[in-house]
């Protein structure tokens, strides 16, 4: 069994000046922070097989969750010291009431300077351009199939039209890039992932192709039951690349990188990012922490510990509280994460993926 590494204790670090007084948030493995994904509500209208079961999810209490304020207050900390880059997501962000007036108030930060929001889509149509003016730069957006009767399947709802059109809108709206992220399920959507790649031919759209994660509540209801199978990514760029040639690795610094392997299909308009967790995982690069929609920071998705902020948020807390909390969740950061045994008991969609 593979052994966790050793930590330096936090009050050694702190005495040689390892981590700066203010300025920025570092483990104890000298990775800097400077993204926060944040979760705005737990809720989701769709129940896609590898997320969640499809009935008899406990919702968070309405008063559990943060408030627009409690969460500004959170990033204009985090913003205090060297984050930069915010994601909202859930759950499912855009089923949160006055998304945009949020959106509006985290473009606001100071300091804040790329703002990005992950959705299924299915609202979109409606909220694209609110969104876009409020402040949205860049959008993901779900979509794992696109043949109407694979959608029911996959996400237990009919409601692949409104993705599309959301894209559609996104697109109008002006948010770019567009990105399009597809979980692929062996015998459920892994045969579609070259008609995935072919929308990046004409289109500037940049399509991902995502591991499945087995999180503990989606493992239950899905792989458990039979219903799909883990493909690797080198299988999917091998089918990708039997229909339209050997891929071009790209090395891109807009943000379409993150732990993602860039490539293009020669010519194509578009982008193609493998994000591999699974069969290549990439820990050592990553630089973000997370903010559930109850107000628990968690360092690793896959870690187990939380830190709530919510009793500082609630109880008169001041940033630098809240600036010390981001530390010692930085601390918790585990250099790598092994240990698949213990997983937390939650899906991506309560965390905040
Ligand atoms: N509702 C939004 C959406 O659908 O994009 C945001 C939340 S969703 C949890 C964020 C991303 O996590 C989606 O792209 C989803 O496909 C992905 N995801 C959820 N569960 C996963 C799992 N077990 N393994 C890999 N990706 C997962």
């Amino acid at each position: 069994m593979q052994r966790a590494p050793e930590r330096t204790p936090l009050t050694d670090l702190l005495r040689h000046g390892f981590i700066p007084a203010q300025e920025s948030i570092v483990d104890s493995y000298g990775r800097a922070f400077t993204y926060l994904r944040v979760s705005v509500t737990d809720l989701c209208n769709l129940r896609c097989v590898y997320c969640m079961p499809e009935e008899g999810m406990k919702w968070m209490p309405r008063d559990e969750i943060l408030s627009f304020e409690e969460i500004v207050t959170v990033i204009e900390a985090a913003a205090a010291c060297g984050v930069y880059k915010i994601r909202l997501t859930g759950g499912e962000p855009l089923v949160r009431s006055d998304i945009a007036v949020l959106t509006r108030m985290v473009a606001r930060v100071p300091g804040i300077t790329d703002l990005a929001l992950t959705t299924n889509g299915t609202r979109l149509a409606e909220l694209a351009n609110d969104l876009a003016s409020a402040g949205l730069r860049r959008i993901n957006i779900s979509l794992d199939t696109m043949d109407p009767v694979k959608f029911k399947a996959i996400a237990r709802r009919h409601e692949l039209h409104e993705v599309l059109e959301g894209i559609q809108a996104a697109h109008a709206a002006g948010l770019r890039p567009v990105k399009i992220n597809m979980v692929v399920l062996g015998g459920l959507n892994d045969e579609e992932v070259a008609d995935f790649a072919a929308m990046t031919l004409d289109q500037a759209i940049d399509v991902r192709f995502i591991e499945y994660m087995p999180l503990e509540e989606a493992k239950g209801c899905a792989m458990g039951s039979g219903n799909f199978s883990f493909v690797p990514n080198q299988i999917s760029k091998e089918r990708i690349a039997a229909r339209f040639g050997e891929l071009e690795p790209l090395e891109v610094g807009d943000g379409m990188q993150g732990p993602a392997e860039v490539f293009q299909i020669q010519g194509a308009a578009g982008r193609l990012g493998f994000i591999s967790a699974m069969s290549a995982p990439f820990c050592k690069l990553c630089d973000r922490l997370r903010l559930t929609a109850s107000g628990e920071l968690r360092s690793c998705l896959l870690d187990g510990g939380g830190l709530s902020l919510k009793p500082l948020l609630r109880n008169g807390g001041s940033r630098q509280d809240i600036i010390a909390a981001f530390r010692t969740s930085a601390y918790q950061k585990p250099e790598v994460h092994t240990d698949w045994a213990n997983i937390p008991a939650a899906s991506m969609s309560r965390i905040g993926g």
